[in-house]
């Protein structure tokens, strides 16, 4: 039996409570403020994967605070969307010093968040956002140039999603031409939105056939190894509403 969507939200506080403790990036760990999981809708249809925390985003442990997450807010709601209505992740977790670029060893140490957040969220659509993303969830070297604006449906972690690259929105910032073109890409995500979901791969705990027939589609990036340590006991979170500020709550953003 598939968990039921009340499992996944409780599975994905789990996986919170243990990414808050996270030591995997010694460097990091010892720089960060705040553990940046990542806010939104739990079971969200789309689903946005950003690079890196930045300073704002340490300090207030929320994803794409800054001027970068207000322009995704706006072309959010060109296309009647809200930040509630969506879950919106980085590749690492902790804000790399200085706003370096992540370094691969962070990658593939931080990779078993980010497939386990798929896995129980469970999108129809990933936006990746930049080159770190992108690369990550195709498990490909090919960049954003190439790839932006052309959704294709991968195997990422157990799941099958529609990876759909698009320009960072800091990038896109740095050079305004771009942003022209990031709106023109966000333009078709109801688009994509409204396709049938990609038919899933057999589930490694389901007897039997896998649900979309035979056809599977290229997979990108392995199942993801377990997360090492056991998510640490801690009170359970309010979930609602969200007036009290209770940290898990609130980075959770569970609406
Ligand atoms: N840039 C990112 O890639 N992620 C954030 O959360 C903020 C800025």
């Amino acid at each position: 039996m598939p968990p039921s969507k009340e499992e996944r939200r409780e599975a994905l506080k789990a996986v919170y409570h243990q990414a808050l403790g996270c030591t995997n990036c010694p460097q990091l760990a010892a720089t960060r403020t705040s553990v940046v999981f990542g806010n939104g809708n739990a079971d969200a249809d789309l689903m946005f994967v950003g690079e890196a925390p930045g300073a704002n985003e340490d300090r207030q442990g929320l994803p794409f605070v800054g001027q970068a997450g207000k322009l995704l807010d706006t072309l959010l709601a060109e296309i009647g969307l809200s930040r509630a209505e969506v879950f919106v992740a980085n590749v690492l977790q902790c804000r790399p010093p200085g706003n370096r670029d992540p370094h691969p060893a962070e990658i593939e140490a931080c990779q078993a968040y980010l497939l386990r957040k798929i896995e129980l969220i469970e999108p129809r659509v990933i936006c990746t956002l930049g080159n770190f993303a992108t690369k990550l969830l195709r498990g490909e070297p090919t960049g954003i140039m190439r790839l932006h604006g052309r959704d294709e449906v991968r195997v990422v972690g157990p799941r099958a999603v529609r990876l759909y690259p698009l320009f960072h929105p800091a990038a896109a910032l740095y050079t305004p031409s771009n942003v022209d073109v990031l709106r023109a890409d966000f333009a078709r995500i109801p688009e994509l939105l409204a396709l049938e979901p990609p038919p899933q791969p057999a589930r490694a705990d389901a007897a039997g056939v896998p649900v979309g027939g035979d056809q599977e589609p290229p997979r990108a990036v392995p199942p993801p190894e377990p997360l090492d340590a056991e998510p640490e006991a801690e009170p359970e979170p309010e979930l609602e509403p969200l007036a009290s500020p209770e940290p898990a709550a609130v980075q959770l953003g569970l609406f």
